[in-house]
């Protein structure tokens, strides 16, 4: 075991800090205030190459893995970025799926395209009666001709899809079989999905602070061809194992970009309460504002090491999905609890515009929800770690 970090993370660490000096949570107000994307700041987390982090030096991207991607999320999220959710999208959703299971053309369609900051990536998974039973989807790609789909069904929450040049669009190619549930299902790349004939976007108003608005997605008459399926027409019906490596480094994403957010509350809040006296000494003298403080910054750092052995193990080629989820389920909490003490020290302000711990604490918040429940997590726990009955 080694925990030192190598020297190129620790320049990666060092460089992402030095850009959210620039991109800090101020910066992103008026990107949240009218839901527009920050296009300034994404060509130059682009130019830091930060977007290609994943994408093989081959296609021109960093040729990192995902623990290079865990540091590089938590310092924009603890930099102010909320949970850099951008380059998560983009980067999770494009990168990963494509690196792992595309074709050579589709690598070299999209994968030196990412690594620029010349396209971003949506993905459509959530559907409207599915919820979180996503082998109950009703997005459904008929295939009506050799190799020619026609897709019907809708999406939900479907995060940045307005101006996405790309979407991982998840669909059924064959009905749900309650003998063979895990079967028929089949990923597709959709170019350009808001100009597609068979697409209509309808925006949702959504209290979190991001700057990406989520759209209800409606699918009528839809055509794609076999060409578009991620890894070609071999991957039909086949592709729901393919779909747990976005899903396992997305829950990586989220711990990471979690911990950030936690520990940005944390150091907030400690500068105040080492500002802030009202009985002739700071607040942050006092038990009850010091000890949740530290009780929160031990959880994060706890957090923070099984989001890094996830994605460690992630880039060695080895089973993760235990160790994404406890990350995923540790780092959502203790980033909400640490938002929520923050608050608390910060006093009435913790409820000011003027102050940064309130819109933290949603963020937080939201991802105990998103993009899988907790309640989803624990389930994967009892049922595939400790062997207990599924109960659903
Ligand atoms: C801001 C935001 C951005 C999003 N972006 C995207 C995106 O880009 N792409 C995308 O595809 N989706 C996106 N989503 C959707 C998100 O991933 C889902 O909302 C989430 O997975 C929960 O699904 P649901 O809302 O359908 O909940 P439901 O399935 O309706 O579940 C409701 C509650 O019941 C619980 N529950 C259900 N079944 C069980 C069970 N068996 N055991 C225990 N508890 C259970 C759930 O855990 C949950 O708490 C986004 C959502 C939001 C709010």
């Amino acid at each position: 075991m080694d925990f030192e970090e190598t020297q190129e993370q620790e320049m990666l660490r060092k460089t992402v800090r030095e850009f959210t000096e620039e991109y800090d949570a101020m910066y992103f107000e008026e990107y949240i205030e009218e839901q527009r994307f920050p296009e300034e700041y994404w060509s130059d987390l682009a130019d830091t190459g930060l977007v290609g982090t994943l994408v093989p030096e081959e296609y021109g991207g960093a040729g990192m893995g995902m623990l290079e991607m865990t540091i590089a999320l938590e310092e924009l999220s603890r930099g102010g970025d909320p949970g850099g959710i951008a380059l998560a999208l983009t980067a999770i959703f494009g990168s990963v799926g494509i690196t792992e299971h595309g074709t050579e053309e589709q690598k070299e369609r999209w994968l030196p395209a990412i690594a620029e900051g010349d396209v971003h990536f949506s993905m459509g998974l959530t559907e409207p009666n599915a919820g979180v039973n996503l082998l109950k989807m009703d997005t459904f790609a008929d295939e009506v001709e050799d190799g020619r789909y026609v897709v019907d069904g809708s999406k939900t929450f479907i995060s940045g899809v307005d101006h996405a040049d790309g979407m991982l669009l998840i669909t059924r190619t064959t009905e749900f079989d309650r003998n063979n549930p895990t079967y028929g299902v089949t990923l597709f790349l959709v170019e350009d999905p808001a100009e597609r004939d068979g697409i209509n976007l309808t925006p949702l108003e959504v209290e979190v602070p991001w700057y990406e608005t989520q759209y209800q997605v409606d699918i009528d008459g839809l055509e794609l061809t076999e060409d578009d399926i991620l890894g070609g027409a071999d991957n039909r019906d086949v592709a729901l194992y393919n779909l747990w490596d976005t899903l396992n480094t997305e829950r990586i994403a989220v711990a990471a970009g979690s911990v950030g957010s936690g520990l940005r509350a944390v150091d907030l809040a400690v500068e105040y309460a080492n500002d802030r006296s009202v009985f002739g000494a700071p607040i942050g003298s006092h038990q009850a504002i010091q000890h949740p403080l530290a009780d929160s910054y031990s959880k994060l750092m706890t957090a923070r090491e099984m989001t890094y052995k996830a994605a460690w193990k992630y880039d060695e080629g080895m089973a993760a999905g235990l160790e994404s989820n406890v990350a995923k389920l540790r780092s959502t909490e203790a980033a909400t609890e640490a938002a929520s003490d923050a608050i608390q020290a910060h006093g009435g302000n913790g409820f000011s515009r003027d102050y940064e711990v309130f819109p933290i604490w949603v963020n937080a918040r939201l991802f105990e929800t998103v993009p899988v429940p907790n309640e989803m997590v624990l389930n994967f726990i009892g049922e595939h770690e400790l062997g207990l009955p599924r109960s659903y």
